[in-house]
């Protein structure tokens, strides 16, 4: 990649929690301050470096422990033991790194830390290095776990409707999944991991956002009075599908799967807004009974499918259901951003992940949602009512998406006026995205230098011009 000529480079740690959600951003963002004249080194746990491919040559990997290094999360059992070991083992060995680095001669000028890790922040402090706090979650979803840790809002919701300022009213159904269930100790985990974001936050030097600030303008003006220092960077995508600055950057660089390329040939070969594109994001499991619905439902739609079922997912599927058929393909992992600019894509069957919805909307590529648990709720709720690129599937008093009604919403998004309207709505969030990233003052470009920029001035480096 071509970076700026500079003397001497600020060095940025690039902090990221371990899941396909958490890096691909970081990363991206990291590609972007490369791309300035700052140097970057990437860390995450042991386990999950080790499983990351393609990480570009001019970014460093170094690795912290969450304590589990043969498995994971998936040694660890349960998500509660994997949080409690994480929280005591990373701080001290992100310590340790920091410390490596500086014994090899290069100390780190700022910690950009995942904010679901907010321990890091008090290591950088205890340096006296800069933090900076980098959220993967969508601006109004912040706001709702703010409104919690500060004790605004009890958990479980005992209303069934609330108004937060800038935010429209949200009915229960509408906020993130732990507001109704969290009964056992894995949803009181996850919830202590959204609200934990929140501890120290206000001690943090910079508050980043993978968002744009067109996309909810009032929530982020209103979070830029909480904290001043909050900026929208975002959307965080390989550079080839909207900015067009970092040559060839067309991969996260990033993925713990490999994609099986057949898909892109299968796609050539569909005529132009066909295909209905169906993926669930890298980490949520289906239930059977919900795996045979979404099947058939795709089945029956009779259009052209093209669906991502992870290998840990494949044993689910029905009996009767052929992975290749004349309409449709399974794959266990593709390039999605490459599937979602592909012409013959007409809309995503999506579970609504953050970073899904910002590369849908950045490729102008209207929705189903099918949200499953945690902010994709409050993400589906954005996409339909708010942005207006999508339809929700109704879900039946189990909780779960009926053949039919995935069926049904298929055929309302391919066939009638309704799709139209969405797909036109979604070309102007495509076309807003790109103009918040353009360097030719858009606002996540602005926001991006004016970070840089302080890194230069603290680290008192000279730009050799
Ligand atoms: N993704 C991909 N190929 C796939 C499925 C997903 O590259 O077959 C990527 C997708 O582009 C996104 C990430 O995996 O960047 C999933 O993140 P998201 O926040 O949407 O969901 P999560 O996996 O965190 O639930």
């Amino acid at each position: 990649m071509e970076t700026k000529a500079i003397a001497t480079r600020p060095h940025c740690l690039v902090l990221s929690f371990p899941g396909q959600g958490h890096i691909n951003p970081m990363i991206q963002f990291s590609k972007l301050l490369v791309h300035e004249g700052v140097k970057i080194t990437l860390a995450t746990t042991c386990f999950y470096s080790k499983t990351l491919q393609n990480v570009p040559p001019y970014i460093s990997l170094e690795s912290i422990s969450d304590g589990f290094h043969n498995g994971g999360l998936g040694e660890a059992g349960t998500f509660k033991a994997y949080l409690d070991r994480f929280c005591q083992v990373g701080p001290p060995t992100l310590v340790d790194l920091i410390e490596k680095l500086a014994k090899l001669g290069n100390p780190t000028d700022c910690i950009i830390y995942d904010s679901v890790a907010p321990w890091a922040l008090d290591v950088a402090k205890r340096f006296g290095i800069v933090g900076a706090s980098y959220f993967t979650q969508n601006t109004a979803v912040n706001s709702i776990y703010y409104h919690v840790q500060l004790g605004k809002i009890k958990v479980p919701l005992i209303e069934s409707e609330i108004s937060l300022p800038s935010i429209p009213k949200l009915q229960l159904c509408d906020m993130p999944s732990f507001f109704n269930n969290c009964e056992d100790d894995e949803d009181l985990a996850v919830l202590g991991l959204a609200t934990g974001q929140f501890s120290n936050v206000n001690k943090a030097d910079w508050v980043l956002c993978n968002s744009f600030y067109e996309l909810d303008k009032e929530v982020a003006d209103w979070t830029m009075k909480i904290w001043p220092k909050f900026r929208t960077i975002g959307p965080n995508i390989p550079s080839v599908f909207l900015d067009k600055r970092i040559k060839d950057d067309e991969d996260y660089g990033a993925a713990a799967f490999k994609s099986e390329e057949e898909c892109m040939e299968w796609l050539h070969n569909k005529p132009n807004g066909s295909v209905v594109y169906a993926s669930f994001g890298s980490l949520v499991p289906l239930d059977e009974e919900q795996m045979r619905e979404i099947a058939y439902g795709l089945r029956d739609s009779n259009h052209y499918f093209l669906w991502v079922v992870r290998t840990s997912e494949e044993i689910k599927l029905p009996k009767d259901f052929a992975k290749k058929s004349e309409k449709g393909l399974v794959v266990t992992w593709c390039s999605q951003l490459k599937v979602l600019a592909h012409e013959s894509v007409a809309c995503f069957v999506t579970h609504c992940g953050w970073n899904s919805t910002l590369e849908t909307l950045s490729l102008g590529v209207p929705t189903i949602a099918v949200p499953q648990w945690s902010d994709q709720i409050t993400n589906a709720k954005y996409m339909v009512d708010v942005w207006k690129v999508g339809i929700r599937v109704p879900i039946d008093e189990k909780k779960i998406v009926k053949s039919e009604a995935l069926r049904d919403c298929i055929k309302e998004m391919m066939e009638c006026e309704k799709g139209k309207g969405m797909k036109k709505n979604a070309m102007e969030w495509k076309s807003l995205a790109l103009k918040a990233v353009s360097d030719e003052g858009g606002s996540s470009y602005k926001n991006m230098i004016e970070f840089v920029n302080s890194l230069f001035t603290c680290s008192q480096l000279e730009v050799i011009t």
